[in-house]
C-alpha cells in the first residue's frame, strides 16, 4: 500500500529542533556554560508546558473529569501552545477518537498496534489524517468553550508568543537571550514532546495491564516519573472520566497533586472519582484472568481453578457487602451532619424568638400597667 504524503511543517519542525537539541546545547553548555537561573527557567518551562497538557488538554479538556477557574483554563490554553501539540480542540478530538477506538488501525489516530514509531510520532509525519482533520463533531461541548475556540483560532499568533516570547523575555532579563533560547525554548520544547509522545507509545507497550487487558494500555510507575503521572494509563484507558490516574497516594501523579491543590482553594471544582468498588472490581477480574492462565498449565489445574473460583467469587460477594456497609455509613453520617447544621439553625432561631417574647411581653406588661386617665 502506498503511504500517504508527508506533513513537511511537521517533519522539518521535528527535524530542526532535535537537532538543535542534540548540537547546540551540548555546545553552549561545553563553551559557555548554563547558569542557575538559565537552568532553573528550563525545569519550570517543561514543567509548565507538559503539565498543561496532562492537567489542561488532557484531563480538563479531553475527559473533563473536573472544572476549572477561567484564569486556570486561559494559563493552560498558553501552556498549551507553548507546548507545540496542537489546539485544545483538535488535540482533543484526536484524544477521544484514541479512547473510543483504542488500538483500531482504521480509526485510532496513534494506534499502539501500528508499533512503537508510529504511536510515537510517526503518525504525525504524513497525512494519515487528512480525511478528518476539520472534524470537531466528537467535541461539540470544548466548541462551546470560549477559552478553547479563542486559542484555536489564534493557536498561530499564540504559539510564536509563548515559545519566542517566554524564553527570549527571560534571557533578556537574565542578560544571555541566546542561552536561554536554546534550553528554556529549543530543549524544552523537544523534551515536551517527547514526553507526551511517550504516553501514546511506551504506555501502550510497556508495564502491567492492571485493570483490563481489552486494550493495550499499560501501568509502568516509570513512565509516570517522567510524564507528571500520566503512566498509570491502563487504569485511565478503563476509567477515563476519573482525574487521577495513579489513585493511591504513593503513585506519582503530580497531575492529581496539582488539580487537587487547586480544588482546596475553590480554583477547580467538580473533581471526579469513579467508585473504589468498580476499580476494585476490575482489578480483582483482572487478576482472576491472570491467575487462571498461570494455573491452566499446572498437571491439578482442574482443582485448582475450581479453588481460585470459589475464592474470588467470595472475594466478590465480601466486597460487594463492604461497599453496601460502607455506604449506609456514610450516608448515616451526612444526614447525622445535616442535623447537625438543622439542629445549629433551630437554636438561633429558638435563641431569636426568645428575645423577641420576652421584649413583646415586657411591652406588654408596660402597656397594662399603664394607666390610662
Ligand atoms: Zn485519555
Ligand atoms: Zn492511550
Amino acid at each position: 500500500m502506498k503511504k500517504p504524503p508527508i506533513i513537511l511543517t511537521n517533519v522539518l519542525l521535528f527535524i530542526l529542533t532535535t537537532l538543535a537539541a542534540v548540537t547546540l546545547v551540548p555546545y553552549e553548555a561545553i563553551m559557555f556554560g548554563f547558569d542557575g537561573m538559565e537552568i532553573l527557567a528550563f525545569l519550570l518551562l517543561t514543567g509548565f508546558a507538559g503539565m498543561s497538557i496532562t492537567m489542561g488538554y488532557h484531563r480538563l479538556w479531553s475527559h473533563k473529569t473536573f472544572n476549572a477557574n477561567p484564569v486556570i483554563k486561559v494559563i493552560l490554553a498558553l501552556g498549551g501552545a507553548f507546548a507545540l501539540q496542537n489546539s485544545i480542540l483538535h488535540w482533543s478530538s484526536d484524544h477521544r477518537i484514541h479512547h473510543k477506538h483504542v488500538d483500531d488501525n482504521d480509526k485510532d489516530p496513534y494506534s499502539a498496534q501500528m508499533g512503537f514509531w508510529y504511536a510515537h510520532i510517526g503518525w504525525m509525519l504524513r497525512e494519515y489524517q487528512a480525511s478528518r482533520y476539520t472534524d470537531y463533531s466528537n467535541c461539540r461541548d470544548l466548541q462551546k468553550d470560549a477559552i478553547v475556540m479563542w486559542q484555536h483560532k489564534y493557536y498561530l499568533p499564540l504559539v510564536l508568543l509563548t515559545n519566542l516570547g517566554l524564553p527570549l523575555l527571560l534571557g533578556w532579563l537574565n542578560g544571555d537571550i541566546w542561552g536561554m533560547f536554546i534550553i528554556a525554548g529549543v530543549l524544552r520544547l523537544v523534551i515536551s514532546h517527547h514526553v507526551t509522545f511517550l504516553i501514546n507509545s511506551a504506555a501502550h507497550f510497556w508495564g502491567k495491564q492492571t485493570y483490563t487487558d481489552v486494550n493495550s494500555a499499560r501501568d509502568n510507575g516509570i513512565l509516570a516519573m517522567l510524564t507528571y503521572g500520566e503512566g498509570y494509563h491502563n487504569f485511565h484507558h478503563l476509567f477515563e472520566n476519573d482525574y487521577r490516574n495513579g489513585i493511591r497516594w504513593w503513585q506519582f501523579d503530580p497531575t492529581k497533586w496539582l488539580i487537587f491543590s487547586l480544588s482546596c482553594v475553590g480554583l477547580t471544582s467538580n473533581l471526579r472519582r469513579c467508585s473504589d468498588e468498580r476499580i476494585e472490581k476490575a482489578k480483582a477480574t483482572m487478576q482472576l484472568k491472570q491467575a487462571q492462565e498461570r494455573l491452566a498449565q499446572l498437571p491439578n489445574a482442574d482443582e485448582l481453578l475450581h479453588t481460585l473460583q470459589h475464592e474470588y467469587d467470595l472475594l466478590l460477594q465480601k466486597m460487594t457487602d463492604f461497599y453496601a456497609t460502607k455506604k449506609r455509613l456514610m450516608d448515616i453520617r451526612k444526614r447525622k451532619l445535616l442535623l447537625g447544621y438543622e439542629k445549629l439553625d433551630l437554636d438561633f432561631k429558638y435563641q431569636e424568638l426568645k428575645m423577641h417574647f420576652r421584649l413583646q411581653k415586657e411591652k406588654w406588661i408596660k402597656f397594662n400597667s399603664m394607666r390610662f386617665a
